[in-house]
C-alpha cells in the first residue's frame, strides 16, 4: 500500500533549507499503516503556484515521537539509497490533473483544500501508486536533498572545529541554506560542547545503550554526543535530540541509520532492536 501527502509548501522549503529530512511526521495513524519498502509520495505547491510531485520516500523505519511532539505523534523514514526528492521549479510538470484523477476524493476546487488536517495524508491504491510511478519516471532529481556525511559534520561540531564544518560544506555542497550553514559553523559548536558535557556528567560518561564506563575503565570520557534527528538532516541541537553513546554504538547507529523510537527507546539496527538502557533525560 502507499500514502499521498500534501506537502504544505512553507513546510517543503523548511526541510530542504534546514538539510533534506527525509522523513514525515504526522498526527494521523495512518502514517503508520504503510509497511517497510512501501512508497509515500509527496506533492506540493511550487513558487508559480503550480501542482507538483516532490518526493517518494521509500520507507525504512517507523517510530512514535516524543510525547507531545509539535508535528505528531507519528514519523516515518525514507530510506536514503531508494528515496527520491524531485525538482520542483517553474518547468516540472503540473500533475493536479493526475491527483484528480486518482481512485481518492479530492473535489475541493483548490486541490490543496482537499488533504487538510488529518486528510493531508491519504491511503491511494496499487493502480494510483502506479501512475504516480510512471509520473515521476523522467523527473530530474532535486539537487539541494542531500545529506552532508553526518558523521564528520556532528564530529567536527561536536570538537567545536569551525574550520572543519565550514570545509565539509564547501566540499559537499548539501542542500542546506545558509542561515543554516552559518549556524552549523558558529553557534552549533559551542552549544553542542556545552550539551554534551551536561550528559557526560549525567551518565558518569557512561554510554547509556550498553552501560560502558570509560572513566572507570581508562580514566577518560570517551563516549560521544549523537544527534538522534541528524543534525544533517534537519536535527535540533537540544538536550532532548541528544543521546551518549560508546564508539561502537555511535558507529552503528550511523552505519545501519538506526532510529530511536520514543514508544520504547530503543534502537532498530535492522539486525537487532537495542534498548537505551540508561535514560535520565528524554
Ligand atoms: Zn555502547
Ligand atoms: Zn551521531
Amino acid at each position: 500500500m502507499a500514502l499521498l501527502y500534501y506537502w504544505h509548501p512553507d513546510n517543503y522549503r523548511r526541510d530542504l533549507d534546514m538539510g533534506a529530512g527525509f522523513h514525515l511526521n504526522q498526527s494521523n495513524p495512518l502514517l503508520h499503516s504503510l509497511e517497510l519498502g512501501d512508497s509515500l509520495w509527496a506533492f506540493t505547491r511550487n513558487k508559480s503556484k503550480r501542482y507538483v510531485l516532490v518526493a517518494e520516500l521509500v520507507i525504512k523505519a517507523k517510530t512514535q515521537n516524543p510525547h507531545n511532539f509539535r508535528y505528531g505523534s507519528y514519523r516515518v523514514w525514507g530510506d536514503l539509497k531508494k528515496s527520491r526528492y524531485f525538482l520542483a521549479d517553474d518547468d516540472a510538470p503540473r500533475v493536479e490533473q493526475i491527483i484528480r484523477s486518482l481512485s481518492i476524493r479530492t473535489e475541493a476546487k483548490k486541490l490543496g483544500q482537499s488533504f487538510q488536517g488529518h486528510a493531508a495524508v491519504r491511503a491511494i491504491s496499487e493502480a494510483d501508486h502506479q501512475v504516480l510511478v510512471a509520473a515521476a519516471q523522467a523527473l530530474p532529481l532535486e539537487p539541494r536533498a542531500r545529506i552532508l556525511p553526518e558523521e564528520r559534520l556532528e564530529a567536527a561540531v561536536l570538537l567545536g572545529d569551525e574550520e572543519a564544518v565550514r570545509q565539509l560544506l564547501v566540499e559537499e555542497p548539501s542542500g542546506v541554506a545558509e542561515a543554516r550553514a552559518a549556524y552549523l559553523f558558529s553557534q552549533a559548536p559551542t552549544r553542542n560542547r556545552q550539551l554534551v558535557k551536561e550528559l557526560q556528567k549525567t551518565y558518569d560518561g557512561k554510554c547509556q545503550l550498553c552501560g560502558w564506563n570509560p572513566m572507570d575503565e581508562y580514566g577518560h570520557w570517551l563516549c560521544h554526543g549523537h544527534h538522534i534527528h541528524w543534525l544533517s538532516r534537519g536535527g535540533d541541537d537540544d538536550l532532548r535530540n541528544l543521546l551518549l553513546v560508546c564508539p561502537n554504538h555511535h558507529g552503528a547507529i550511523h552505519a545501519c541509520d538506526a532510529h530511536l523510537d520514543y514508544k520504547d527507546f530503543t534502537f532498530n539496527f535492522g539486525t537487532r532492536v537495542e534498548k537505551v538502557e540508561l535514560n535520565l533525560h528524554l
